[in-house]
């Protein structure tokens, strides 16, 4: 079966791993030149870390990434501490698997590792497909038919738009900046080991270690009415940055202002999908359901997606449509509604009063007072879905 895979990022990865593991033997076709992710952090939920022990490539994590002790919010100003929940044994306690802080760059790297150099184009554009013929046109002018094309081509989907029309996704009116900061440039004992989102009026600041007590990764978000390109790589003036945060907690400036390089981007999202594929071709990760970071899901739910398609096609692979619409009706439910929880989390971190910022810093406060520890994302549900559970009921159905 020829299987193309449009996209080599974290989606694009775990779905040609996972089936190269079925059974198939799946090509990525990538734009960029080099293949890795920009220098990042990424958050790994239990939920994700379950994929990559579906797929043996758990081990290995703990050699590259961090895990927080405790997640902790505290108050913009005051650093007050509003809520702290036990993360490092909690998670492997409560969801069977640990949460992780790690490099992009690392995590890609590892994924990449798992399959052959032959498996990724590099350097190849995919400029239209066509889903009556299960047809790709290369940006040089030639085209190729498959029996299956999976779009994992992010945000700004091309394969996305050839088969629902376009449309462009939602500037949510927050703007973002991040960087990076290795443990040596900062003063001692300035960042722990836990994981901190400073919540204020109008934004919020995350910060976690994404290489244990060498890198410091921050992102920085803001309530803004100016749209700014939706990307990774542009560069943010720090000047600006530190001026959209005035008054912030000084460790907060000290920890932001000690960054070489800044990034600026857009937070976009889209409304859920009502289908993701037609025929042989379908969707996952942000090309299908980009969502706001606020629940630090997008790639999870990306890898999970990879992972259920290939099970799905493995399932019936004399019947790709059949997969394909099974696979969609697996994950859309499921998508769609961490999709439609980060916006509302989005609404929580970027309360834009005084009063509405001290109200949500009250119910925390008293939510601690009477259920100290409790994870207040409330995200037990996301983090406790197992996909080897999913894919032995797709077995026994
Ligand atoms: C600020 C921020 C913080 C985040 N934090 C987290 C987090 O902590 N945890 C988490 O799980 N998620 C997080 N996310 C979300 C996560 O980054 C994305 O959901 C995830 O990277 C999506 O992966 P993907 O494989 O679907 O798409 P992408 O990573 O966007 O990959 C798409 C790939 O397709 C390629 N491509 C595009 N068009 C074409 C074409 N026409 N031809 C060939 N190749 C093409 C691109 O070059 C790219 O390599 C965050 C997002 C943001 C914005």
């Amino acid at each position: 079966m020829r299987i193309a895979i449009v996209g080599a990022g974290l989606g694009g990865l775990v779905a040609a791993i996972a089936l190269r593991r079925a059974g198939f033997e799946p090509v990525i076709y990538e734009q960029a030149q080099a293949c890795g992710e920009v220098g990042a952090g990424i958050q790994v939920g239990p939920n994700a870390v379950k994929v990559l022990r579906a797929l043996d490539l758990e081990s290995g994590l703990e050699r590259f990434g961090a895990i927080p002790e405790h997640h902790v919010g505290r108050s913009w100003k005051s650093g007050r501490v509003l809520f702290k929940s036990a993360t490092r044994v909690a998670c492997l306690e409560r969801f069977g698997a640990a949460f992780y802080q790690v490099q992009r760059s690392d995590l890609h790297a590892h994924l990449r590792r798992a399959l052959p150099a032959d498996a990724i184009r590099l350097g190849v554009r995919c400029e239209s497909v066509d889903a009556a013929t299960t047809t790709i046109r290369f940006a040089d002018g030639t085209h190729e038919a498959f029996d299956a094309i999976i779009g994992a081509d992010g945000i700004h989907s091309m394969v996305r738009g050839c088969l629902l029309g376009p449309g462009k996704p939602r500037f949510t009116g927050v703007i973002c900046w991040r960087g990076q900061t290795t443990a040596d440039r900062l003063p001692p004992g300035l960042i722990g080991p836990d994981s901190l989102n400073w919540m204020g009026p109008g934004g919020c600041i995350v910060h976690y270690y994404v290489r244990p007590g060498e890198l410091v990764n921050w992102i920085a978000h803001r309530t803004s009415d100016v749209w700014a390109d939706e990307s990774w790589s542009l560069e943010g003036d720090k000047d600006e940055m530190l001026k959209a945060f005035p008054g912030w907690h000084p460790s907060l400036i000290t920890l932001m202002a000690a960054t070489e390089r800044c990034y600026k981007w857009a937070i976009l999202d889209r409304e859920p999908l009502p289908k993701w594929g037609e025929g042989c071709v379908t969707l996952l990760g942000d090309a299908a359901h980009p969502m706001q970071p606020f629940l630090a899901q997008g790639g999870a739910m990306a890898m999970e997606d990879g992972f259920m398609l290939a099970e799905s096609l493995r399932a019936t692979p004399e019947d790709i449509p059949g997969a394909l619409v099974r696979y969609e009706a697996m994950r859309r439910p499921r998508t769609a509604r961490v999709q439609l929880s980060s916006r509302a989390r989005a609404d929580i971190c970027q309360v834009a009063s005084p009063w509405k910022t001290f109200k949500r810093d009250v119910g925390y406060l008293y939510n601690q007072w009477f259920n100290p520890g409790a994870a207040v994302q409330k995200a037990d549900w996301i983090y406790e879905y197992d996909v080897a559970a999913q894919m032995r009921q797709l077995r026994a159905a």
